[in-house]
């Protein structure tokens, strides 16, 4: 029996774990943490043996195959010597695709993914289709498919995840954006992200395609350095696209082949330049996908929104709150701000992951009149922002900053938490950031 080790306990190693069991591979799953109670009760209902809190050479390094968290470097001694001994590892997306027949899309970017392959997911089930919404959101991958059967996968990944995938192959690919984030795992070489990101394209054929942003850069100039067969199909809200996706006196047009589609930008139900973008994506792929221009008019103007994306949250005093909690680099948060059309009462900062808000300046001087940093160091945006605002304040928590913004944000204005920063530095993650958030204005 083929025996297969899994490092990480967490939503993707415990799916991996069980596809592994019923696919008859001996498993054994090791995390150097704690595992939470519910991933215990689950390897135990599957009888998975695992240990917690180390790595076991003995267990591990008999491994045929390793199934690896995105989230563990190959930095840690126990992968030095896995990869010293020439073990395959792979990613969980990597091994639960070998067990799975659907059509597959895969949306990857710097931003924007997980609004996306939500739009996306939701336009094909309003089609009737049988899918599944699986990568970085809910349920794993790897658990779908050793539980459900469907007819296409719509799959979010990062980088991290991409790393690991070699005989991986997306039906239709969607690549948003590449801007500088999470560098530090990259070494700060750039060109390490690009390639990671751009591994969504690997083994695609002419039947394939692939869906991009001509108005991004740094896709565009690695495009035209690799060999591509699959058929491009680009975005843009600056140039007109033959077969792609353009806007056109403030229409949203979608060609491919001979299909055509035109929806008015003020009838998408998700505002903002960004989420321009993100729509057209989806458009395109529901093109692709033959899906009726009645249905994805319908789902581009329903479509709720994703929690603590740009996420209305109550209008206090005539105080509109928004939370864009996930917004944890600067690039996003430049879409945030770049969407409002109020003075704005930012609520800004965190773990810094070095970053340039150089982007953020001009935006801050024409929308941001008082700015609330929340987190434990707040020396680089005072450094950067306090001679671009009117008022500048500091608070340790969430509640603290709502206070604050509701003491001085005028009538008309708008209360936006877009931190631009990661949430460690005070929070578990962007989701208790977003939740306390939104916990202490509903509080007021
Ligand atoms: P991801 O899953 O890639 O982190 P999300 O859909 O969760 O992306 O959105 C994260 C943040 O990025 C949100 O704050 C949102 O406002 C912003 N954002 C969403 N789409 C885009 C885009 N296409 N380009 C830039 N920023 C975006």
């Amino acid at each position: 029996m083929a025996k297969l080790v899994i490092l990480g306990g967490g939503e993707s190693g415990t799916g991996a774990a069980v596809l592994g069991r019923i696919k008859g591979y001996e498993v054994f799953l090791s995390d150097s943490n704690m595992i939470t109670n519910e991933a215990k009760e689950l390897l135990g209902s599957y009888e998975i043996p695992f240990e917690e809190g180390r790595h076991s050479r003995e267990n591990i390094l008999c491994a045929d195959v390793v199934v690896k968290s995105p989230g563990i470097p190959d930095s840690v001694p126990i992968m030095e010597e896995i990869n010293a001994m020439g073990i395959p590892v792979i990613s969980e997306i990597e091994f639960a695709g070998r067990y799975d027949n659907s059509r597959k899309i895969c949306v990857t970017g710097s931003n924007g993914k997980t609004t996306t392959a939500s739009i996306i997911y939701f336009l094909l089930k309003n089609a009737g289709l049988k899918v599944g919404l699986a990568g970085n959101i809910g349920q794993s991958y790897a658990y779908q498919v050793a539980t459900c059967s469907y007819d296409y996968y719509v799959l979010e990944l990062s980088s991290f995840q991409l790393e690991g995938m070699y005989d991986f192959k997306a039906d239709i690919a969607v690549l948003l954006n590449i801007t500088p984030d999470h560098l530090d795992r990259y070494n700060n070489e750039m060109e390490g992200y690009i390639r990671a990101k751009f591994r969504i394209t690997q083994n695609m054929s002419k039947e394939d395609c692939f869906i991009f942003c001509a108005d991004d850069e740094i896709s565009i100039s690695h495009l035209n350095n690799i060999v591509l067969h699959a058929r491009q199909l680009p975005f843009s809200q600056v140039k007109e696209v033959k077969e792609g996706a353009f806007v056109r006196e403030e229409k949203m047009h979608v060609h491919y082949n001979d299909n055509d589609y035109q929806m008015f930008l003020n009838e998408l139900s998700l505002q903002g330049k960004h989420n321009i973008y993100n729509s057209m994506a989806a458009a395109i792929t529901g093109k692709i996908l033959n899906i009726d221009n009645e249905v994805l008019r319908e789902s581009l103007s329903s479509f709720k929104g994703v929690e603590h994306r740009l996420e209305k949250v109550l209008k206090v005093k005539n105080v509109l709150y928004i939370n864009d909690s996930k917004a944890t680099n600067v690039n996003s948060t430049w879409y945030a701000l770049e969407s409002m059309t109020t003075p704005v009462v930012w609520i800004a900062g965190g773990k810094d992951k070095g970053n340039d808000y150089e982007p953020l300046f001009e935006l801050v001087n024409e929308k941001v009149r008082v700015i609330i940093c929340l987190g434990l160091d707040n020396t680089k945006l005072k450094r950067d922002f306090e001679d671009k605002v009117e008022e500048l304040y500091e608070a340790s928590s969430a509640e603290e900053a709502v206070n604050i913004a509701y003491r001085v944000a005028k009538s008309g204005e708008t209360v936006l938490l877009s931190p631009a920063c990661a949430s460690f530095d005070l929070f578990k993650n962007f989701e208790e950031r977003g939740d306390k958030y939104k916990e202490a204005i509903r509080n007021l």
